[in-house]
């Protein structure tokens, strides 16, 4: 029998009542073991606040206002005796889906089933044009006068996108696991999702098939595959007894594209399996030259290219595309080069599981080869593709020189990769490990937090609003956002309104059921917006929750400041995460105690010349 959209909506009442991730699983695991297969993936999306996957960017995202002119309507068109003016409501509950509830107390809803809900708000998502703003409101207010008191509240949270039910994607998972399969189900489940980053279409294949299903999920073109990442080390040294002979890259400083083509369609995914397409009509173009009706799924990153100096433009000056205006024009001012580094699909084969030196070689055969050694490196790529700089070290010394030399080139830093190793997708680990020059310094490189609330200034800060922010890492464990520090420097105050006024948006009447923070800061906020931050040390402390455990302290940043805006390349699940936090604290210890200079290097090569890894 089809779900009702009311069913559905008790599960989410109670879902959002727990704060225990384990509870969490098993209720979303009992809901998704009653539904039919056709209902898992748009139910599934909606429990993500979205109607589609998010990197088909599925949140609804109406405004609050135009929701109220549908709860007017739908009040007004069923005649509901008011004591007070919708919109007077609004300002004291601060929640449409509150006023929208307690306004159609005592009525029953008409039971409708949750597909033909989801599609009826994907039909509402796509209205645009004249008269579309009217259209949604009048289909809106019908809905809601066909959903029941409490079904009510919570489609009309979604469609404002904030339905917040404190569940993520990682408890889905666990939800998923709790349906079918059980704990030996979790790791060939997560490992689907970060081949395709679509939770619906996992859900749909368990349905389906069980088990056997989600193993037999493969790379498509058109579904990102989740990045894999880097661990870090701090010398060559480390490296090298880490992974012994390897890859060692240039670590450019741009966009990271992952560039997917069916043999007719050319899309690209950014860091945070955003859809960046339009961003790059001379990638789409030249891939559609490369491959032609070949399929395909490769990784570069794209970094603005300086005809006159043959080198590439810091990060600031390859950023201005960003703007969404005037790509084209963008295009021919700061012409792109994508130097590719890795290779996931072709020619309807997945090359996921296959070594890293054969990836490469691949890489090499199929792109135009310009930079390899040191010495070929002279003038930069000619076409829009171009190979990553690439050189195999057998030695410690090889991979410090490297490092200096890529330094003074201006990068930051070099990537060093496991010939042997497979492309783990949605992965930190350490078949591929990140060596830049702050690792060198006490604290090594920058977090990236995600912001948990804030605080009004004060004195010189009040005209601002804003005199800090609290800032959490992410917890995979707890599937939570676990404080870390209180940052109040590091903004312009220009920068500091832009953030004020972003964060106006997400606040929240109180935490977040995914955040755990026993500071309370002024104002909420959803937990969103990453920003990258630079302090001085990673210390102990009874204040914060990151690793706080069993009477032992947590870890807090000594001295924050913050050192971007808000990333755009990333969400909240690319934040630094609790173990990151610790292997840093420890590896600050041991650096004070350790310092060491390069040797001088032998030999390096080109991987396709078999190199020095025999
Ligand atoms: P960071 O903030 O330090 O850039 P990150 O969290 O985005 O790091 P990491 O996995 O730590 O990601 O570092 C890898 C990043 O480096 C990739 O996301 C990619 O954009 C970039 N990169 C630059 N050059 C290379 C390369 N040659 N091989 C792989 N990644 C590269």
């Amino acid at each position: 029998m089809p779900a009702s959209i009311d069913h559905v909506c008790e599960y989410f009442s109670s879902l959002e009542r727990l704060s225990s991730r384990l509870e969490m699983a098993r209720t979303l695991g009992g809901l998704l073991k009653e539904l039919d297969v056709p209902e898992l993936a748009p139910v599934v999306y909606m429990v993500q606040g979205q109607l589609a996957p998010p990197f088909r960017g599925g949140e609804m995202g109406m405004s609050s206002k135009l929701v109220l002119r549908a709860i007017e309507r739908a009040i007004s068109d069923a005649a509901i005796p008011l004591n007070e003016s919708p919109e007077r409501l609004l300002g004291v509950l601060g929640d449409p889906g509150v006023l929208v509830e307690q306004l159609l107390a005592g009525r029953t809803g008409k039971a409708l089933p949750v597909l033909s809900v989801f599609e009826e708000l994907c039909a509402l998502s796509v209205q645009s044009g004249e008269g579309s703003q009217e259209g949604k409101v009048r289909s809106l207010a019908e809905l809601f006068l066909s959903l029941s008191p409490l079904s009510a509240r919570f489609v009309a949270r979604f469609v404002v996108g904030k339905l917040r039910l404190g569940v993520g994607d990682a408890t889905i998972m666990d939800a998923m696991a709790q349906w079918q399969g059980g704990k030996e189900a979790k790791s060939a489940i997560e490992k689907a999702y970060n081949l395709c980053s679509d939770l619906g279409r996992v859900a749909t294949a368990l349905g389906r098939e069980g088990l056997d299903g989600v193993l037999s999920l493969r790379p498509v073109p058109g579904y990102p595959i989740r990045m894999a990442l880097c661990e870090r080390l701090s010398s060559g040294e480390e490296i090298f007894d880490k992974i012994g002979v390897c890859a060692v890259e240039s670590k450019y400083d741009g966009f990271r594209c992952q560039v997917h083509s069916d043999g007719q369609r050319v899309q690209v995914f950014s860091r945070n399996l955003e859809e960046t397409t339009s961003m790059f009509p001379e990638i789409v173009e030249a891939t559609r030259v490369l491959f032609g009706d070949r399929t395909v799924i490769f990784e570069g990153e794209a970094l603005g290219f300086n005809s006159e100096t043959g080198g590439f433009h810091p990060f600031q000056v390859t950023i201005t595309r960003k703007r969404k205006h005037n790509v084209l024009e963008k295009s021919l001012e700061v012409p792109l080069k994508a130097l590719v580094f890795d290779l996931m699909y072709l020619d309807g084969e997945s090359w996921l599981d296959r070594p890293f030196r054969e990836r490469r070689k691949q890489i090499e055969h199929v792109f135009p080869v310009h930079a390899f050694a040191i010495d070929e490196y002279e003038t930069a790529p000619s076409g829009v593709f171009g190979t990553s700089r690439l050189i195999v070290a057998d030695h410690p010394s090889l991979i410090d020189q490297f490092f200096d030399e890529v330094l003074e080139e201006g990068f930051e830093g070099i990537i060093a990769k496991r010939m042997e190793g497979v492309y783990t997708a949605g992965s930190r680990n350490f078949n591929w490990i990140k060596l830049k020059r702050s690792y060198k310094e006490a604290l090594s490189d920058t977090l990236d937090l995600v912001l948990i609330g804030y605080y009004p200034g004060k004195g010189q800060r009040t005209r601002l609003g804003i005199g800090a922010v609290l800032a959490a890492v992410y917890d995979p464990d707890q599937d939570a956002f676990v404080s870390i520090a209180r940052i109040g420097s590091g903004l312009t105050e220009e920068n500091w309104i832009i953030l004020r006024q972003m964060l106006e948006e997400s606040v929240v009447p109180s935490r977040p059921a995914s955040v755990f923070s026993d500071i309370e800061p002024e104002y909420w906020v959803d937990p969103r917006y990453v920003v990258s931050v630079r302090a001085d040390d990673i210390t102990r402390s009874p204040q914060h929750m990151c690793g706080k455990k069993d009477g032992e302290d947590g870890y807090a940043l000594r001295f924050p400041r913050m050192v971007s805006h808000v990333r755009a390349d990333k969400g909240p699940l690319d934040a630094t995460t609790v173990s990151e936090v610790k292997t840093l604290f420890y590896r600050q210890r041991n650096l004070l105690s350790r310092h060491r200079k390069p040797e001088k290097p032998e030999q390096s090569g080109r991987l396709e010349d078999g190199g020095v890894e025999e």
